[in-house]
């Protein structure tokens, strides 16, 4: 059977930009007698509110789209903590102390979320106690693993290049948010039987890492769907103050959410909004 996921954070609101995700993993899910399942992702310490989740499962009801919901992220540090725990006695993680200011200073090269690291801390272990962050050896992982690849239904068999992003932040300095998007995601993924990864093409080089994790932790892999996003037409993210009103006001404006899912389906895009397989993060 297949699974899908939709896993928003309750950070804020839900955009069109949501909507469209949320309809490709239902649709992808339900058009071949599968399932999609809602994980609401709330461990971004105080910004996680809980009434966005309530909000939420409100505006896919809207949408017309049904789920099945599985635990939220805040349930689930244990699981985060014992694949750290893991990693860790495999010696592939370090631990680092290093801040953004820090990287961008001693970085020499860029790679799909910005500047990568440079393995300061690898090279010279941190010391003192205070609080750490803890990164992943991509060269010593992927020496263990051999060689990976991965299925996207859109662009096809990729090999695996979780070398790109350099050594990622698994564990995070905040105790709040102890596990990152890419240790949370991954483990998620698979406690939910998830066999389809839907999500937008921004994370594209996401999956590099992910699988690389899936195949050190024993992970099942699922495939991956990364689909278009909607931005403005100036290839910017959607955001409010570009004129993408959340779906919660739209709802309670009375607009007709089925009417909306429909207009989403067909291509039909609100004007000063397109669809693109990137983000122009220029500011
Ligand atoms: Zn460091």
């Amino acid at each position: 059977m297949v699974v899908t996921r939709f896993a928003p954070s309750p950070n804020g609101p839900l955009h069109l930009g949501h909507a469209w995700s949320a309809i490709v993993a239902h649709d992808l899910a339900a058009g071949q007698g599968g399932r999609m399942v809602l994980r609401i992702e709330d461990i971004d310490g105080d910004r996680s509110r809980p009434e966005m989740a309530v909000q939420f499962r409100a505006d896919l009801k809207w949408l017309g789209l049904a789920w099945h919901e599985t635990a939220p992220q805040s349930s689930r540090l244990a699981s985060y903590r014992a694949a750290a725990d893991s990693l860790l006695a495999m010696g592939l993680l370090y631990p680092c102390r290093c801040t953004r200011a820090d990287i961008a200073a001693a970085a020499t090269r860029s790679g799909p979320d910005g500047p990568v690291y440079p393995g300061t801390c690898k090279a010279q272990p941190p010391a003192g106690g205070e609080p750490v962050a803890w990164r992943l050896d991509v060269v010593a992982a992927l020496a263990r693993t051999g060689p990976l690849d991965w299925v996207d239904e859109m662009a096809g068999p990729q090999v695996a290049r979780p070398d790109l992003a350099g050594d990622v932040v698994l564990v995070r300095k905040d105790p709040a948010t102890p596990a990152s998007y890419h240790l949370a995601a991954t483990l998620d993924d698979a406690a939910d039987g998830v066999t389809l990864v839907t999500r937008g093409a921004d994370l594209f080089a996401a999956t590099h890492v992910h699988r690389l994790l899936q195949a050190l932790l024993g992970l099942p892999m699922p495939r991956w769907h990364h689909h278009a996003l909607l931005v403005a037409e100036d290839g910017r993210k959607l955001a409010k103050r570009r004129g993408s009103a959340a779906l919660a006001d739209r709802r309670l404006a009375g607009e007709d959410g089925l009417a909306l899912s429909s207009a989403l389906r067909a291509g039909q895009l609100p004007g000063g909004i397109t669809f693109a397989q990137s983000l122009d993060e220029a500011p």
